[in-house]
């Protein structure tokens, strides 16, 4: 087949300014660690060190918590739904005028292609503060109960495939709903939320309304595991979301929990091949594969899977993998070592249990961290590649024969958060929605999102809802619901 040679485009990294080392965002100013050490944060594309932040120490993460307590007692916890509905638009806006800058960052630091961090995870950062700020004055009509009021101080931990967007998808709705925050991004990917505490001073929010702590676990931990914690939100692994139901039962602290997923995206022969192709594609080789919600199984209907199977490689074959500052790149670097090192150690699993595994052959880069896009055939049910989340670039195919048959694959896995229907039947559609034990169901699309649609789980996919009106509804107490 005929491939186009494109010539590079590369984004410019000089609208980056990057600080040799970061401190900590507490109170409305960078402070120095208390008792803290520092790490480094790498591009994972050249294994170049971006910069130093700092591994906060629980005496930080305390004065966060202080700082966050004392924004809300005082100016914060007093102000009207309508002043800080203006806050929320003006950082909606700064996030627009600098996305560029963010965009560039995110790429730098994540690994993620430009073109993804420019065309997804900035404009709907903004769009997730932009529907939020609308909602800041309206609280007591979003159907929510009788008087909503904020839960105070909220803990919010965050993964590193969305890191700006987790970002957003968190702040902007305590925020709108009169919380105050202690947030710690992900060991791997501080810069962008560093970068957010900019934004933060430059909307001139009072200070401690938002407080940015880095560090790995133990700081996240710290934040957990503080008493004067009102909510946490924790989007992550499931492994970790399990320790921290534990950590808080009995405790007063609320949670909402979003987890790991497997997701099926099911093919039937009636759909409109080339575009469900497109959707497998964007369904597990956007972001690397990176994505919680990712249509990591393919479950097609067995008289069309080799047809099937065919045009996947065929297009496969030119998606171009590089240096993620290329405009023209599709998939990016693996985000750590770490990770590359759990996708290694699932697909060599993946074939000792005897799938056939197929990769597009592309060079890759000499140096960085990266994987092939992968797809394994003749995977069965009880496969660890399809029943563990790899969460890289690898697609596990299943075949199915009637509908219930699809379901029952599709819901045989300790997750549910999101899946995939492709069929020219809208009656089966409503069907499929209704069976499948998922948080989210596309119908012929797949990887949407909206800030206002609600976004979450089913069993180990965790529990809570971010986005929309049911988004909100974590971030307040009401006089029905306490
Ligand atoms: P992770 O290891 O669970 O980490 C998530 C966050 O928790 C990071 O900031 C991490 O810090 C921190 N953390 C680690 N141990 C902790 C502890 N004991 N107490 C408190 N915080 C702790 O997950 P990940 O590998 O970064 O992210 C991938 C996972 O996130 C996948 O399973 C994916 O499905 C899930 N995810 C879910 C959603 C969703 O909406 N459902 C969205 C995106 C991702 P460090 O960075 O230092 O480890
Ligand atoms: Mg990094």
């Amino acid at each position: 087949m005929a491939k186009f040679e494109y010539a590079p485009a590369p984004e410019s990294r000089a609208v980056v300014d990057l600080a040799p080392s970061y401190g900590l965002f507490i109170n409305g100013e960078f402070t120095e660690s208390q008792g803290g050490s520092a790490f480094k944060t790498v591009n994972p594309a050249t294994e170049e060190v971006l910069s130093e932040v700092t591994d906060a120490s629980a005496a930080d993460v305390d004065r966060a918590v202080a700082a966050a307590r004392r924004a809300y007692n005082g100016a914060w916890g007093r102000m009207s739904g309508a002043d800080r509905g203006k806050y929320l638009f003006r950082i909606a806006r700064i996030l627009q005028e600098r996305a560029r800058e963010f965009a560039v960052l995110e790429t730098l630091d994540n690994g993620k292609p430009i073109k993804e961090s420019r065309d997804v995870d900035v404009p709907l950062a903004a769009a997730h503060f932009f529907y939020h700020a609308g909602w800041a004055d309206k609280l007591e009509y979003a159907g929510l109960g009788t008087n909503p009021r904020a839960h105070g101080v909220v803990g919010q931990v965050i993964p590193w495939n969305f890191p700006l967007l987790m970002l957003a998808w968190k702040i902007a709705p305590a925020l709108a709903t009169g919380n105050t925050v202690v947030l710690k991004p992900a060991e791997t990917t501080p810069l962008t939320a560093l970068l957010f505490a900019d934004v933060v001073q430059q909307a001139d929010l009072p200070p401690g309304v938002v407080n940015i702590v880095t560090g790995a676990g133990a700081t996240g931990q710290a934040i957990v595991d503080h008493p004067d914690i009102d909510k946490l939100a924790f989007t992550g692994s499931t492994g970790v979301g399990k320790m921290i139901a534990r950590s808080i039962a009995g405790t007063r602290k609320k949670a909402t929990l979003e987890l790991g997923g497997k997701a099926a995206n099911i093919i039937f022969e009636d759909a409109a091949i080339d575009q469900a192709v497109e959707g497998i594609v964007n369904g597990i080789f956007f972001n690397q594969g990176h994505v919680c919600c990712a249509g990591s199984r393919l479950l097609v209907q067995e008289n069309i899977a080799a047809d099937v199977e065919r045009r996947l490689k065929r297009r496969l074959e030119t998606l171009r993998v590089g240096d993620p500052l290329d405009k023209n790149t599709d998939v990016g670097a693996i985000n750590s070592k770490a990770q590359l090192s759990r996708i290694t150690e699932l697909t060599d699993a993946g074939e000792a249990e005897g799938a056939e595994r197929w990769d597009n052959g592309c060079e890759l880069p000499a140096k960085g961290f990266w994987f092939r896009p992968t797809v394994f055939t003749g995977v069965s049910q009880t496969h660890r590649i399809a029943q563990e989340e790899i969460f890289g670039p690898v697609l596990s195919v299943l075949t199915f024969r009637t509908p219930q048959e699809a379901v029952a694959k599709a819901n045989n896995t300790p997750y549910g958060l999101s899946a995939g229907v492709w069929t020219e039947k809208g009656s089966r559609i409503l069907w499929m929605a209704d069976q499948l034990r998922a948080g989210v169901v596309w119908a012929n699309t797949f990887n949407k999102f909206d800030p206002t649609s609600p976004f979450g789980g089913y069993k180990e996919s965790g529990y809570g809802r971010e986005g929309g009106r049911h988004g909100l509804s974590a971030y307040v107490t009401t006089e029905s619901n306490g």
